[in-house]
C-alpha cells in the first residue's frame, strides 16, 4: 500500500489492532443470528510527509451507512462548543445576510442552527439520510453526498462559494484526504475562510488514545501533516487553536495560498513542539503498541478481578471509541452484562463485535452496578455529573485509556 496523500510506499506498521466490525455498525435483535463482516484494522505511518493512516481494505460507503446512529446533538457539550464557535466566526469574519456558510458533514445540523439563527445563509452536506433529514428539520438545506473535487466545482458552477467552509471532525474521516482537499480549495470564495477540526495526533502518541482508532478514521493528523497536504492544493493555514475535544483536537484556520493575511505565531509554535515531540521521526511511533496492550490488559484484569469479587460492573457511553477497545480486548456479555447510552438511536441495539447490548440510562440506575465504565473517557465529566444519583448511591466510576483509573 502506498500513502495516500504522498504515494510513497508503507512500510512501518504504528498499530495492529487485529480485525474488528466497522465501529459505528450497531445490531439489531435480528442481526444476531447473522454473521458479522470483520475487517483488519491496522494503522500505518508514512516516513515521507508523515501522515498515520488506516490500511485500505473497503469503500467508505460501506462503513457510513444510511442508518448511521451518531447523532451529534446528543451531547450537550458537543453543542455548547457548536455554539460559541459559531458566535466566534460571525464575529471574527464579519458574517452576515450576504455570506454563505458551508458545512462538510453537518451530520443533524448541530452547528448550522446556530448560523440559521443569526439569518446567515448557509449550505450542509451530508451523505448520511438520517441525520440530514434532522437538519432539514431545522431549517438547513443539505446536500446529501460525499465531499470531493467533484462535489466543489458543482458549487463553483452554481455561484455557492462560501466565505466560511467548516469541517469538524469529518477530514480524519475521508478515504481520499487529497481529493477533499482539492474540493475545499474550489468551494472557497477568494479572501475566504476555512477551518477543520480534528484530533491531534501529538494527543494520541501522548495519551495511548489507542482507541480512537477505527476504521472510518481514515487519518490520524498533525498540523506538520495537514500543513503539506494543504500546501499541495494552493491552501495555507494562518492560525490554529488547540481544543480539549475528543481528548485534544486542533481547530485550524486556512486561506488561498495568496490571501494577504498574516500567520499568527501560534502556527510556527505549534510546529516546532511537534517537532519537539518527534512527530517527524520513526522512533516516535514505534512502542504505541506496547502502550495499547498494556491499557488493553489493564482493563481485562481489573474486569476479571471484580467479576471474581462478585461485583457487578456495566460500561456508559456507546461510542466508536467504546467498540475498538472493548472489541481488542475480546470483552464480551459475561465481563460487561450491558452499555448504558442517552441517545435513542442506540438503545435496544447491539454493539458490533462484542454484541453487548446498548440499554437507555434509567436501566442502568435500576442495576445499581458497583463500578461503571465509562468508554467515552473524553467526556467522563459530563458522564459522572448525569450519572451522580449512582454516585450517591456508591457507584464508582472507571475510565481505562490513558490509563486505568478508578474515580
Ligand atoms: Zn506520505
Amino acid at each position: 500500500m502506498n500513502c495516500r496523500h504522498c504515494g510513497t510506499p508503507l512500510t512501518h506498521t504504528f498499530l495492529d489492532l487485529g480485525a474488528a466490525p466497522p465501529s459505528n455498525a450497531y445490531l439489531s435483535a435480528d442481526d444476531l443470528s447473522r454473521p458479522e463482516l470483520h475487517y483488519p484494522l491496522k494503522v500505518k505511518v508514512c516516513d515521507c510527509c508523515w501522515l498515520v493512516q488506516t490500511e485500505d481494505y473497503a469503500q467508505a460507503d460501506e462503513l457510513f451507512r444510511p442508518d448511521y446512529a451518531y447523532f451529534s446533538s446528543t451531547s450537550t457539550g458537543w453543542l455548547r462548543h457548536a455554539a460559541q464557535y459559531a458566535q466566534t466566526m460571525i464575529h471574527r469574519l464579519g458574517l452576515g445576510k450576504d455570506s454563505l456558510v458551508i458545512e462538510v458533514a453537518c451530520n443533524d445540523g448541530y452547528l448550522l442552527r446556530n448560523f440559521v439563527a443569526a439569518d446567515i445563509p448557509c449550505l450542509g452536506i451530508e451523505p448520511t439520510a438520517s441525520t440530514a433529514s434532522a437538519a432539514e428539520q431545522l431549517g438547513i438545506p443539505v446536500l446529501r453526498e460525499f465531499f470531493g473535487e467533484q462535489l466543489g466545482r458543482q458549487l463553483v458552477a452554481q455561484g455557492r462559494q462560501a466565505d466560511l467552509i467548516i469541517g469538524n471532525n469529518v477530514y480524519a474521516h475521508v478515504p481520499d484526504i487529497n481529493d477533499f482537499t482539492r474540493g475545499l480549495k474550489a468551494a472557497l470564495k477568494p479572501g475566504g475562510t476555512i477551518t477543520l477540526e480534528f484530533p491531534h495526533l501529538m494527543e494520541l502518541l501522548e495519551h495511548s488514545q489507542f482507541d480512537t482508532v477505527y476504521h472510518e478514521h481514515f487519518s490520524y493528523l498533525s498540523l506538520y501533516t495537514v500543513s503539506k497536504i494543504f500546501q499541495s492544493v494552493g491552501l495555507r493555514i494562518w492560525d490554529t487553536e488547540q481544543l480539549p475535544t475528543h481528548g485534544g483536537s486542533l481547530r485550524v484556520f486556512a486561506c488561498h495560498s495568496d490571501d494577504p493575511r498574516k500567520a499568527a505565531s501560534t502556527v510556527a509554535d505549534l510546529l516546532e513542539e511537534e517537532t519537539r515531540h518527534g512527530l517527524q521521526i520513526i522512533g516516535a511511533y514505534e512502542g504505541f503498541q506496547e502502550h495499547a496492550d498494556r491499557v488493553k490488559n489493564d482493563l481485562l484484569a481489573f474486569l476479571i478481578e471484580q467479576k471474581k469479587a462478585g461485583k457487578k460492573v456495566v460500561g456508559y457511553g456507546a461510542a466508536a471509541k467504546g467498540n475498538t477497545l472493548l472489541n481488542y480486548a475480546g470483552v464480551k456479555t459475561d465481563l460487561l452484562p450491558f452499555v448504558s447510552d442517552a441517545a435513542p438511536s442506540k438503545q435496544e441495539k447491539f454493539l458490533p463485535g462484542s454484541r453487548i447490548p446498548v440499554l437507555a440510562p434509567s436501566k442502568l440506575v435500576e442495576y445499581h452496578p458497583d463500578y461503571v465504565l465509562i468508554l467515552p473517557w473524553n467526556i467522563a465529566q459530563e458522564v459522572r455529573v448525569q450519572l451522580a444519583e449512582l454516585a450517591d448511591g456508591g457507584t464508582r466510576f472507571v475510565t481505562a485509556v490513558p490509563s486505568l483509573e478508578i474515580v
